[in-house]
């Protein structure tokens, strides 16, 4: 994870290069490189065997110069505040780059959800409400889901968030709710944020390669896709590229991958995987699946496919200096956060592989976090339609941008994106 921050902090300095002579640059460096605060807090909750244990829990608020801190919150016995410091740097530049009044926040809770019952996950949710309730709010800092927790964990935050608040802020009840976003439908929450992330990824390709269409061929008649990570961001996004006329050729799990070469329906793909429990004999083309139409590959294997388009939306790091040398795609959209070292992004860019950045690439989520917690404000509710069309402006909106200081800077896609939220800090 710290290889992690230093990468982040590297190409932060290469996009800074083009600020140094602004007066005050260290300065501007500075702020944008230290966190402005980590909050560290020991709860106690009670077990429903009746002992007490004490909980440790951490929020980080990196930087808030364009508006609240935003960031999710997750539950992890290995959650660090190294971790949650490093997210929150990243969510800063990411919030930026989509032009959201955002600045970047990420909470942890040292938990194993997996070893708490139901009743002890919502004490463990409103103990740490309560730990850090005086930092957060609607125009402090916005927590979210994140690894281990979803809306039901948000809406017991919100409920103990909005308990402790009512008598002693003048919000609204409903201006309240904006504390927290990924929360449930009944309790504020917005349509479509769970496709959210994977749509973003889908309208974000399609806008680069619209910019990109002189610039090569696809291999095949119909770009083909493989995609690590078949998840919530790893379906969705197959379903979108799917319905616009991609070919995905494969996709994986983390008990394997399936090649399917005449492209598969995810569709039916996540209901055959659903019922298996498992990837392999999921080779559905058209309305139908048959064994005969692909195969088992291994993970690795996956990522050497010859394919126009590489997605990788499972982990960190799973491209590598070890296995770098065998991409064989010309594009790679970073769905999951840094899944490229710092050495394979150089080496793969050296080879003319066009790689778009996590921080664009993935917005699609935090885009339609900042819907709900506009809605809540407003006191609204945002039809599926109204999120549809405003998550395609605003990230069409992000992707003319990028491309702009790609062109004006003569830099990869990546720097452009460091370039343009410096743009947007640089005006604070
Ligand atoms: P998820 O848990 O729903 O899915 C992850 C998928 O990756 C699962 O199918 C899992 O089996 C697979 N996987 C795990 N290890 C693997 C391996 N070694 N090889 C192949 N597949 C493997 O998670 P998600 O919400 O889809 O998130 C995926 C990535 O996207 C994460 O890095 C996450 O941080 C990032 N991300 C998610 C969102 C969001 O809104 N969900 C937003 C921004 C970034």
């Amino acid at each position: 994870m710290s290889n992690y921050f230093n990468d982040s902090l590297a190409y932060l300095d290469e996009a800074l290069e083009f600020f140094k002579k602004l007066p005050d640059f260290d300065n501007f460096r500075q702020s944008l490189t230290t966190p402005n605060r980590l909050i560290e807090v020991n709860f106690p909750i009670l077990l429903d065997n009746g002992r007490k244990i004490l909980v440790k829990g951490f929020r980080s608020q990196f930087n808030n110069l364009l508006g609240p801190y935003k960031g999710g919150i997750r539950f992890h016995k290995n959650a660090t505040a190294q971790e949650v410091t490093n997210l929150s740097f990243l969510m800063t530049i990411k919030n930026a780059v989509v032009n959201l009044p955002f600045g970047g926040g990420k909470g942890g809770v040292l938990v194993d959800p997996k070893k708490f019952s139901k009743t002890e996950l919502e004490r463990i949710s409103r103990g740490y409400t309560e730990a850090i309730v005086d930092c957060i709010g609607p125009r402090i800092d916005v927590p979210a889901p994140d690894v281990n927790t979803n809306s039901v964990i948000m809406d017991w935050m919100t409920d103990e968030y909005i308990k402790l608040k009512i008598k002693k802020e003048k919000l609204k009840n409903n201006e309240l709710l904006a504390t927290f976003t990924g929360k449930s439908l009944n309790n504020g929450g917005v349509v479509g944020r769970e496709e959210a992330t994977g749509l973003g990824g889908a309208i974000i390709l399609q806008g680069m390669l619209a910019k990109l269409k002189n610039k090569f061929q696809y291999k095949n008649e119909k770009p083909t896709v493989a995609i690590q990570g078949f998840g919530n961001v790893g379906y969705f996004l197959a379903k979108y590229l799917y319905l616009s006329g991609f070919k995905i050729v494969a996709v994986s799990d983390s008990k394997g991958a399936i090649y399917v070469s005449e492209g598969l329906n995810p569709d039916l793909t996540l209901q055959c995987k659903r019922e298996k429990g498992e990837l392999s004999g999921c080779y559905c083309v058209g309305s139908v699946c048959d064994l005969k139409k692909g195969r088992r590959i291994t993970n690795s294997k996956m990522l050497s496919l010859p394919v126009d388009i590489l997605v990788p939306a499972a982990l960190e790091n799973s491209i590598n200096r070890d296995n770098v040398g065998e991409i064989d795609a010309s594009i790679i959209l970073e769905m999951a956060n840094a899944p490229l070292s710092k050495e394979a992004d150089k080496i793969l860019s050296k080879r003319g592989v066009v790689i778009i950045p996590d921080i664009l690439a993935n917005s699609g989520g935090v885009t339609v976090s900042y819907f709900e917690w506009r809605q809540n404000l407003d006191n609204k509710t945002l039809t599926i339609d109204q999120v549809r069309r405003k998550i395609r402006q605003k990230l069409e909106e992000a992707v003319e941008n990028v491309w702009q200081i790609k062109q004006k800077y003569r830099v990869n896609l990546r720097i452009a994106s460091y370039i343009l939220a410096l743009e947007r800090f640089k005006q604070k």
